[in-house]
């Protein structure tokens, strides 16, 4: 098996199959080796664990959960990596790696036909440029997982992780807090990718919950609500939530002293259950 945290493994086996890098498809690869061991074994996966993995590139990260994890399912959107892939990772039989956008694809089918009876996590580098829709979209379909665990741009990863009702908090952190309980893992260094980004990046992890923490009558309501709250968050809520949800300023005062809300307060003031309680009386 190829190192595929060397720098010289990675650069031979990228000009061989004539691989250049691809900007808009977010494609820093990994090349600290102690990342990946890590990230494997923090994301729960075991011998009766099925694993989704998003970008696999070629395939340091998948190696890792390949030699951990009963069965992996790798969907990676660039053609270019499947000869790669193939060369890199051919040897493992608990592999399949799927040519597509994960976006697009249908991840309950997808855990349906692939891992049947098994306990399913969510393991990867995310490519940076869909981070929010990726955790959103994982969280939104209602997957039968367990755990959602990737890497992310630092500041995206202090940010979800971010204490509801907190300064550093935004619409994303209301919105995974409504499906998961997020822990900021450990932070990982630009250097740590080639080429390097910009930018740090951070591993964390979603632990998803049975069900909400709290309970609404019309969830698309509450997101309208939060993405309305947070749009400007450094307006008041009485007058952000008037403008974003386009209602009268009387009606938003109506509802928020019913919901015993501070007519002062900011989207950063809120909990998550006066956010419910807007939304169920709007
Ligand atoms: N896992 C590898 C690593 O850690 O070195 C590569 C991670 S790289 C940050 C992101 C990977 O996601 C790239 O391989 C890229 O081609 C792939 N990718 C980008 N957009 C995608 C999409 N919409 N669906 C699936 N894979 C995507």
């Amino acid at each position: 098996m190829n190192n595929l945290s060397d720098i010289g493994t990675i650069k031979d086996i990228l000009s061989r199959h004539g691989f250049t890098f691809s900007k808009s498809l977010g494609q820093n690869f990994l090349i600290n080796p102690t990342v990946c061991p890590k990230m494997a074994e923090m994301c729960g996966a075991d011998e009766n664990t099925g694993v989704i993995e998003i970008g696999p590139g070629i395939g340091v990260l998948t190696n890792e959960l390949c030699s951990i994890a009963k069965k992996v399912v790798a969907i990676e959107l660039d053609k270019r990596l499947l000869p790669v892939l193939d060369e890199t990772l051919g040897e493992y039989d608990n592999l399949t790696v799927v040519n597509g956008d994960v976006l697009k694809i249908d991840l309950n089918k997808l855990i349906k036909d692939e891992f049947p009876g098994m306990d399913v996590v969510v393991c990867a580098n995310l490519p940076y440029y869909i981070t929010s829709p990726v955790i959103m979209k994982l969280l939104e379909d209602k997957l039968p997982i367990k755990s959602i665990t990737v890497m992310v741009q630092k500041e995206a990863a202090q940010r979800i992780c971010a204490e509801v009702g907190t300064r550093m908090s935004g619409a994303v952190t209301v919105a995974v807090n409504y499906y998961a309980k997020p822990e900021l893992l450990f932070n990982v260094s630009a250097g740590s990718f080639m080429p390097a980004p910009k930018v740090d990046s951070a591993v964390l992890r979603l632990d998803v919950l049975e069900k909400p923490p709290v309970k609404v009558k019309n969830e698309k309501k509450l997101f309208a609500v939060i993405k309305a709250a947070f749009a400007q968050r450094r307006k008041v809520i009485s007058n952000s939530l008037g403008s974003g949800l386009s209602k009268s300023k009387d009606e938003i005062v109506s509802v928020l002293e019913s919901a015993g809300i501070p007519l002062n307060s900011r989207a950063e003031n809120l909990t998550m259950q006066n956010f419910a309680d807007i939304a169920n009386s709007i």
